[in-house]
């Protein structure tokens, strides 16, 4: 790949101070004369031509690689380094690499307000792009707005089955999905809310009427009492029943 095109001679004649310089200062880079023959189009003599123009001291053939001096990003030691290393090596030393990983990292995670070097790069994603927020089903979630065909409006009624397989009325107070036990409700419009630690009991024990006759508050420790007898009755039953299996 060549930067520069030099069809025309006397346009070559012209550029020639501009570019010996220009060549003079690569050679004294690091580049080699095959590698300035081919950035400027050129045969090698021609470059060997320039530099003895500028006055650059040609290298020995097979001689030792030409190095530059970097400084030590963490103690400005001068390191003399290979061109093509001079952006990787940044050290003089183990010590001053180790310094260096100390200021950034503690173990292997980087320090709080560190960013690692290829953050928001393209090809490097975060780790956690697309996971804000929960996802159980992404291709067929709800678009932000619309609401489930299913859906029910406040006031809607249900009635369920609690885990002690009694029927229960549900009653929907608020959106997106606030539902109380209808029971609760009525006792709280007539009395105020519910103290805590108590609860409303259905007198009747029809866990389905909740007219407010039916209903009357009671301490969790007196409730379990007024059930005494259907417990028993139904351990009884339970213990039976295990007996015979
Ligand atoms: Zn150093
Ligand atoms: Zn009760």
């Amino acid at each position: 790949m060549s930067r520069y095109h030099l069809s025309d001679q006397d346009a070559v004649a012209s550029a020639l101070p501009l570019f010996s310089e220009e060549v003079a200062k690569l050679y004294e880079g690091g580049k080699s004369l095959s590698q300035l023959a081919e950035i400027f189009s050129a045969s090698r003599s021609t470059i060997t031509r320039w530099l003895k123009q500028t006055g650059t001291p040609c290298r020995p053939k097979n001689g030792p690689k030409p190095h530059i001096v970097v400084a030590c990003e963490i103690c400005s030691k001068e390191i003399r380094v290979l061109p093509s290393a001079a952006t990787r090596k940044r050290f003089c030393s183990r010590a001053c690499k180790h310094a260096d990983t100390g200021k950034r990292a503690i173990g292997n995670r980087y320090r709080a307000g560190i960013a690692p070097s290829n953050k928001g790069q393209p090809g490097h994603p975060a780790w956690n792009k697309g996971l804000k927020g929960i996802h159980l089903s992404p291709s067929s979630e709800f678009r932000k707005g619309h609401r489930n065909c299913r859906a029910v409006s406040v006031g809607t009624e249900r009635r369920r089955t609690d885990k002690a397989g009694k029927p229960r009325v549900w009653l929907k107070i608020a959106e997106p999905n606030v539902w109380r036990h209808r029971a609760q409700i009525v006792w709280e419009r007539a009395n105020g809310s519910i103290p805590r630690g108590f609860l409303v009991h259905h007198e009747n024990r029809d866990t389905t009427d909740d007219s407010l006759g039916n209903l009357s508050l009671q301490s969790r420790a007196n409730h379990i009492n007024e059930h005494r007898e259907d417990l028993e009755a139904a351990r009884a039953i339970h213990g039976i029943a295990r007996k015979s299996a």
